[in-house]
């Protein structure tokens, strides 16, 4: 029996609950793929130990482990309070910016005038019309403005409740004009540039153009990953993709930026969407979420994950689970045998027979339809599995975007791509010592396959790869193998 690898990936949050060294190594022997720091959260202080650990592991247990950095982004939040404001249903409060546009610098404020809620969102006034809700601290407060008065904005309160500092401040429906990378950001970036880590996360993307401005400063450093959370980039939904990387289903903040029930259909849009632009998609937030206290997850919990793989995600994220819950390791292995036992159950639907219905460019370029004859040749000729070289992974990328029945094995001579792809559905990647050319790279896999025991003497294999190497973004050969 020809054994087959897991082909969705985990990526799990390191936060206090995990980033001590032999919690973050159980994580990573637990089967999480890669981590991520959130730097809503973590300072760097935090950040570069732990960045260091996972590096020096991934070449300890000689397989690749992806970083991601997450972003704060133009998040609205309350400012700073020396004390929480309670809310009392019915009663109005005005909005009022503050200068606290930066948590890491700001000093706490002196106790607010009574009934004002400080905000760090300087166009709040402006930019939220009479009618419009404003949602705190994931929505468990609410309050529908009633007008601007100068700088300030009116709000009634929905709900009784306490507001607690910096805590964010979701505006359904409304289009939040701050420059998209904020000045923390800016240095968070120089940082995580300084750390060559692989992924960056863009919190609050709205527009395709965000996106743009991103890829200029983050300047080649990693891929970008759009984080969906707000419903302004619904509308802009496939170029804030096709001009990403990769793209998240943040469902924490999207589902209190959308009616909670909207969710589960956006989330399958994004990811039929992402799969049809090649763009790996992580699904994230409170996939096990009771986790955070118990060691089991409910069943609710199981079939969520499930579904979500089922849809087709590349990746499962877990966030508080191994943040900051309590059973941070025993969430990873719960992902762990959820997934395998979905994938030991299910084939994958290989794309090659839907591309008829989908005229996206992306598929109608030369490399989907190399990849897709990969997938076809496979199938011919019950082949053990497919083979990329590939420098950048664009490659490898586009042939998991046709959902292939075996295992990927992308062989790389760049450490980057090599840790990239790990967080890639269907690719197991293989880091190449030698010099990039076909032969030996083709040799290096043999190896491998029969090393990983994917294959046995006389199987046949498919090769994908750009030729030349070290011209990005182009597919144009395949080749059939033999072991
Ligand atoms: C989310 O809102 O689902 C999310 C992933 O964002 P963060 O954890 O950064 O708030």
């Amino acid at each position: 029996m020809i054994r087959q690898l897991r082909r969705a990936k985990i990526l799990s949050t390191v936060g206090p609950a995990s980033q001590d060294p032999a919690t973050l190594r159980a994580l990573v022997e637990a089967g999480s793929d890669g981590i991520r720091i959130n730097f809503a959260h973590a300072g760097h202080e935090e950040a570069a130990p732990i960045i260091a650990q996972v590096r020096d592991l991934a070449r300890e247990l000689a397989r690749p482990l992806a970083v991601l950095v997450d972003l704060q982004g133009p998040r609205v939040r309350v400012g700073p309070l020396s004390s929480p404001i309670r809310v009392v249903k019915g009663e109005t409060y005005r909005f009022v910016p503050t200068d606290d546009t930066d948590r890491e610098t700001a000093a706490d404020a002196d106790s607010p005038t009574a009934g004002t809620i400080p905000t760090t969102y300087a166009g709040l006034a402006s930019s939220v019309e009479p009618g419009r809700r404003l949602l705190l601290d994931d929505g468990s407060l609410a309050f529908e403005a009633l007008g601007a008065d100068g700088q300030a904005l009116e709000a009634c309160a929905l709900t009784d409740g306490v507001i607690q500092a910096h805590k964010g401040i979701n505006l359904p429906g409304v289009n939040v004009e701050t420059p998209f990378v904020t000045d923390k950001d800016r240095r968070d970036l120089d940082f995580a540039r300084s750390q060559h880590i692989d992924f960056v996360g863009l919190s609050f993307v709205q527009r395709a153009r965000d996106v743009e401005l991103a890829r200029e400063v983050v300047g080649g450093e990693g891929l970008v990953i759009a984080k969906v959370e707000k419903d302004q980039a619904l509308k802009e939904l496939e170029e804030i993709i096709r001009l990403s990387d990769g793209v998240m289903v943040a469902r924490g903040d999207l589902g209190v930026e959308l009616p909670f029930e909207e969710v589960p259909m956006v989330q399958k849009r994004i990811i039929a969407l992402g799969q049809e632009l090649a763009r790996p998609v992580i699904t994230a937030t409170q996939m096990l979420e009771s986790m955070t206290q118990q060691s089991r997850p409910t069943r609710a919990e199981v079939s969520d994950v499930a579904h979500a793989l089922l849809d087709g995600t590349d990746v499962v994220m877990l966030s508080a689970e191994t943040a900051v819950g309590r059973y941070p390791v025993e969430a990873v292995q719960a992902m762990d045998r959820i997934i395998r036992r979905i994938e030991s159950q299910t084939t994958p639907r290989s794309r090659a027979r839907r591309v008829g219905s989908e005229r996206s460019s992306v598929q109608q370029s030369s490399s989907a339809a190399i990849s897709a004859a990969a997938v076809e040749a496979v199938e011919r000729l019950d082949a053990s599995c497919i083979v990329t070289l590939t420098r950048s992974g664009f490659t490898a990328r586009v042939v998991a975007s046709q959902r292939p029945p075996v295992p990927i094995l992308a062989v790389t001579d760049q450490w980057r791509t090599y840790n990239q792809l790990s967080l890639v559905w269907g690719v197991h990647p293989l880091l190449f010592r030698g010099e990039a050319a076909y032969d030996g790279m083709r040799d290096h896999a043999k190896t491998e396959i029969r090393r990983l025991e994917l294959g046995r003497s006389g199987d046949r294999f498919v090769v994908t790869a750009g030729v030349p190497f070290h011209v990005q973004g182009t597919t144009n050969m395949m080749r059939i193998e033999q072991l």
